[in-house]
């Protein structure tokens, strides 16, 4: 049996790689059709879409707090909180999520738990760029980086890459939701 399911924020939860192109001025921006390269690096996509050359500290800088407060969430938010809670229930969800080096984002994302998330899951949040360090053989990681969930499948966690245009699973992303389902349930059935 699956016991935990932790989801990461950015680009599984949160739109954060479309918000962060129109946070710096990237004009009708859909993540379906328009993410330039096959890399997870939002600075590099950005420098492709606009023949930039910013360095990623320079890019950063751009998003301070509020920014990170106000990720608005992706269509499937609810839809993915309902499906992992009929796996494990309310208590065994936490949100597992990697701030960048900036402190802003770090209390920017506490902000945003703790201004959109059901109360239940206020403090079910784990805060960390070592995602592999909570992994065990009865929980699932849903993520959209592919190194995340192989370190956290070395680390002998249960791991499913969550679709976006820079990972194996692209094929799924304009509906994610029976993939997901799909490959909670062949967890389920490895446990
Ligand atoms: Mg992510």
């Amino acid at each position: 049996m699956i016991e935990r399911v932790l989801l990461d924020m950015d680009d599984v939860l949160l739109d954060t790689t479309g918000a962060c192109l129109r946070h710096m001025g990237v004009k009708g921006f859909n993540i379906l059709f328009d993410y330039p390269i096959a890399e997870r690096d939002i600075y590099v996509a950005y420098n492709c879409l606009t023949r930039l050359t910013l360095p990623p500290y320079v890019f950063w800088e751009h998003f301070k707090r509020e920014f990170w407060a106000s990720i608005p969430k992706k269509s499937t938010h609810s839809e993915l909180i309902a499906l992992c809670m009929g796996f494990v229930g309310s208590d065994n969800i936490a949100i597992c999520t990697t701030p960048t080096k900036c402190g802003d984002c770090l209390a920017g994302k506490l902000d945003w738990i703790q201004r959109y998330f059901p109360e239940y899951m206020q403090r079910q949040y784990i805060m960390t760029p070592r995602k592999f360090f909570c992994a065990s053989p009865t929980t699932v990681l849903i993520d959209d980086d592919e190194e995340t969930i192989e370190k956290f499948r070395w680390a002998k966690g249960l791991g499913i890459v969550y679709p976006a245009p820079w990972n194996e699973n692209r094929e799924h992303m304009a509906d994610p939701m029976p993939f997901i389902k799909s490959e909670l349930d062949k967890c389920q059935a490895a446990c």
